[in-house]
C-alpha cells in the first residue's frame, strides 16, 4: 500500500454555492481528479446504473468500472442525534473527533484504490476533489489524520443562496436555517482545529474569475488560470456521476454569470429580512 497521504481538495459550504461547477474547474487541471460528492456514495444502491459524465453508466465507465463502488462504506453524515451532539461539542469548544470515529470506514481503502486507478487511467492526477460540502464529512477526514486536506470554504451571499433553495423547491425556511447553521459552525470548526483554508467568494468568482481563480491556484500550489480552465473544460474526460452530468454544459461554456434572480425569487419581506440578517452578522 502507498503510505503517502492522499491529497484531497475538499469543497466545504452550503448547497447551491457553485461547488459542482468549481469541482469541474479544478478537475480540468491535469494534476487534479474531480471525484464529485463522495458523501453520496454509500446512499446509492444502484450505483452501477448511474450515468457518468463520460456518457456511459458507472458500471460501463472506463474509469469507475475497476472500483467496487457499491461495497465501500464511506463516511457520509451522522444521524440527527449525533449531529446535535457534534454541534453542541463545537459550541462548547470540546473535541469532536471521538464522535465521528465511532466505527471503521472504508475511506482510506477507497482513496488508495482510487489513487491506483488514477495512476493507470489519469497518470498526471495527484489530487482528488471531493465536492461533498458537508462539515461532518470534513470533520471525519480531518480527525482520521490520514489525509493531506486542502480546504476551500465556499461563501455565497445569503440572498442568492436562499433564493437557490427556493428555486429547487426546498423552501425559504430550509434555505435560511441551512445557511445560518452551516456558516456558524463551519468557521468555528476550522478555527478550533487550527486548519488552513481558502475563502472562496461566489461573487468574486463570478465577477472577477481571473483574480479569484489565480488566488485559489496560489493556495493550492497549482498553476490555475480561468482562460485555461475554460479551454480544458471542453476536452477533459471527466468521470463524475454526482450532481448534474452532461457534456453539453461545457461544450459551449462561455463563462460564469452572476445570478441575480433572487431579486424576483424572494418576496420583498424576505429580502428585507435577509438583508437585515446579513447586516447584523457583519457587525
Ligand atoms: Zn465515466
Amino acid at each position: 500500500m502507498d503510505n503517502k497521504k492522499p491529497c484531497i481538495i475538499y469543497l466545504l459550504g452550503v448547497s447551491y454555492s457553485s461547488s459542482t461547477l468549481l469541482g469541474y474547474f479544478l478537475g480540468s487541471h491535469p494534476k487534479v481528479f474531480n471525484a464529485g460528492e463522495l458523501m453520496l456514495f454509500p446512499g446509492k444502491s444502484r450505483i452501477g446504473d448511474m450515468p457518468c459524465f463520460c456518457g456511459r453508466t458507472v458500471a460501463g465507465c472506463d474509469f469507475w468500472k475497476h472500483l467496487p463502488l457499491s461495497e465501500y462504506q464511506l463516511y457520509s453524515k451522522p444521524g440527527f442525534k449525533a449531529k446535535f451532539k457534534i454541534a453542541a461539542f463545537l459550541l462548547l469548544g470540546r473535541p469532536v473527533c471521538r464522535l465521528v470515529l465511532d466505527r471503521p470506514r472504508d475511506d482510506r481503502v477507497f482513496f488508495d484504490h482510487l489513487a491506483a486507478n488514477m495512476k493507470a487511467y489519469d497518470p498526471g492526477a495527484q489530487m482528488v476533489v471531493d465536492t461533498s460540502k458537508s462539515l461532518f464529512r470534513l470533520i471525519f477526514l480531518v480527525c482520521t489524520g490520514q489525509y493531506d486536506i486542502k480546504i476551500i470554504y465556499l461563501r455565497r451571499d445569503i440572498l442568492g443562496n436562499v433564493a437557490s433553495f427556493i428555486k429547487s423547491r426546498e423552501g425559504f425556511f430550509k434555505g435560511f436555517v441551512n445557511y445560518k447553521l452551516n456558516h456558524f459552525f463551519m468557521p468555528r470548526f476550522l478555527k478550533q482545529y487550527g486548519l488552513d483554508w481558502y475563502d472562496l467568494s461566489y461573487k468574486r468568482l463570478c465577477l472577477d474569475p481571473e483574480a479569484e481563480i489565480r488566488d485559489l491556484g496560489r493556495f493550492l500550489h497549482l498553476d490555475l488560470s480561468y482562460e485555461t480552465i475554460k479551454e480544458h473544460l471542453k476536452t477533459t474526460p471527466f468521470h463524475v456521476f454526482t450532481g448534474s452530468t452532461g457534456r453539453a454544459q461545457f461544450r459551449d461554456f462561455k463563462g460564469l454569470r452572476y445570478d441575480t434572480t433572487w431579486q424576483w425569487r424572494l418576496s420583498g419581506i424576505q429580502q428585507r429580512f435577509l438583508k437585515w440578517i446579513a447586516l447584523k452578522s457583519e457587525q
